[in-house]
């Protein structure tokens, strides 16, 4: 089971990459997705983690790109 007794964590949306409290009392997010994407279509979400992959893969690459200091 989870270790964490005060509860909340912080956890980042899969779909839009928003970092959000879970569980929250009366909200409708997921493990893995904030309050906004939860109530989407999962189609719509589906396609939102498939763009969400390809902006960390970018900024992945982009970091590679980056001279080192
Ligand atoms: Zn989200």
């Amino acid at each position: 089971m989870d270790n964490s007794s005060s509860g909340q964590r912080l956890r980042t949306c899969r779909a839009c990459g928003k970092k959000f409290e879970y569980p929250v009392k009366g909200s409708a997010a997921t493990r893995h997705h904030c309050e906004d994407c939860a109530i989407l279509p999962t189609d719509a979400r589906k396609v939102m983690e498939r763009l969400s992959n390809r902006i960390t893969q970018l900024e992945l690459a982009v970091k590679r790109l980056m001279p080192k200091p």
